[in-house]
């Protein structure tokens, strides 16, 4: 049997496929290529599915990112205090707008920021927490929301993973000054193509974020920041707007996938299943283990057909081109251990239980 980490293929029904083309196809009648109605009708969509007052869609995540710490003011000099433990464009958003990542180590169980670790670093240059809500799971917004408020810190959600998922009944996403979110292909609601957003309840940072997608302009050709060229693809938000309708269902049935696999694996001495906490409903953007002979279960699992992959293999700390920031093995210990532990497997919404069975009786088999 051959199973896919993720399956694109089964997620574009010949229905979606027919709905979007139809989209697709008004878009092109009215040729209204760059913030078409399409856009503020998608945006509109969102802020209902995530009760925010504000989204602003931009070209990707890494994008939304920039313009939600721009927006919030980071710039030269500037620290902003994030995981070590996340994809890259996390830090490298921080990095660009000429502001320091710091890095604060995560939690062994869900994998997310340390909220324990993260007054250690502030000091008078800290502007920003950038938290992650890693692999769909939100980190723990009540504390990390207090400690900003009583030191005078922004924080910038970086939601990419987490679309819907939820922290003590609200969305991630919504608990900070600006939250983001990536449409990338792979993550739980994919364009296209490239595409990402910005959610805000704050009247004055959803104007400043519209201003600098347009290069800052405001009126046209008049320009109080440096921006970005970073719009939502109107074919792009055309494809998001029809995928939204199946976002809820495709989300439970991740959940139900994880469920069963926490169940199937839980008597794996060698394998530890996702811990989701009490607060927090987990949208499964990775179902991710912590095992034992991580490289070499990966390696016969893919001999056996069975999609799986690392994430992430070397935290950003450790990053070479974060070097001049003297990052060091053993800054974050917890997160350099479960970077040589980690394997996430496949947990898409259309995997069948036979599927699902195999890849079990594979891992099993393994550790016979
Ligand atoms: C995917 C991702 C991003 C970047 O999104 P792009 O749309 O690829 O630019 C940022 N942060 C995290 C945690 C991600 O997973």
């Amino acid at each position: 049997m051959n199973v896919p980490l993720l399956d694109l293929n089964a997620q574009y029904t010949d229905e979606i496929i027919k709905e979007i083309e139809t989209e697709i196809a008004k878009v092109v009648s009215r040729h209204n290529y760059i913030l078409g109605s399409k856009v503020k009708e998608f945006e509109e969509q969102m802020q209902e599915y995530l009760n925010v007052k504000y989204c602003i869609g931009c070209a990707s995540g890494t994008d939304a990112l920039i313009l939600a710490l721009q927006a919030s003011g980071i710039g030269k000099g500037d620290e902003v205090i994030t995981t070590p433990f996340t994809f890259f464009a996390t830090a490298s958003s921080i990095y660009r707008l000429g502001a320091k990542p710091v890095f604060a180590d995560i939690r062994e169980d869900t994998f997310n920021i340390d909220p324990g670790e993260i007054e250690k670093f502030i000091n008078d240059k800290t502007r920003a927490i950038v938290p992650v809500h890693l692999f769909g799971q939100a980190a723990e917004m009540d504390t990390i929301c207090r400690i900003a408020r009583e030191h005078n810190l922004a924080i910038v959600e970086d939601n990419a993973q987490g679309i819907g998922a939820k922290y003590k009944e609200k969305f991630a996403g919504t608990f900070g000054d600006v939250g983001t979110l990536s449409f990338f292909p792979s993550k739980n609601l994919g364009a296209m193509g490239d595409a990402g957003m910005c959610m805000t309840n704050s009247e004055s940072l959803a104007g400043k974020i519209k201003q600098l997608r347009v290069h800052g302009e405001n009126p046209k050709y008049i320009h109080k920041w440096v921006g970005l060229n970073s719009r939502l693809d109107t074919i792009q938000a055309a494809v998001l707007s029809v995928k939204l309708k199946h976002l809820s269902k495709w989300s439970e049935q991740r959940r139900q996938n994880a469920e069963f696999y926490d169940e199937a694996m839980k008597d794996i001495e060698q394998v530890k299943t996702p811990f989701v906490s009490k607060n927090a409903v987990s949208i499964y953007n990775q179902y991710t283990l912590v095992v034992e002979k991580r490289d070499e279960l990966m390696d016969y699992l893919k001999g056996q057909g069975v999609g799986c992959n690392v994430y992430y293999p070397l935290p950003l700390h450790l990053q070479d081109c974060f070097a001049e920031f003297g990052g060091k093995i053993g800054d974050c210990p917890v997160s350099e251990k479960l970077a040589g532990k980690v394997l996430s497997l496949p947990i898409y919404s259309e995997l069948t239980r036979d599927m699902q069975l195999y890849v079990v009786e594979k891992v099993k088999e393994f550790y016979k």
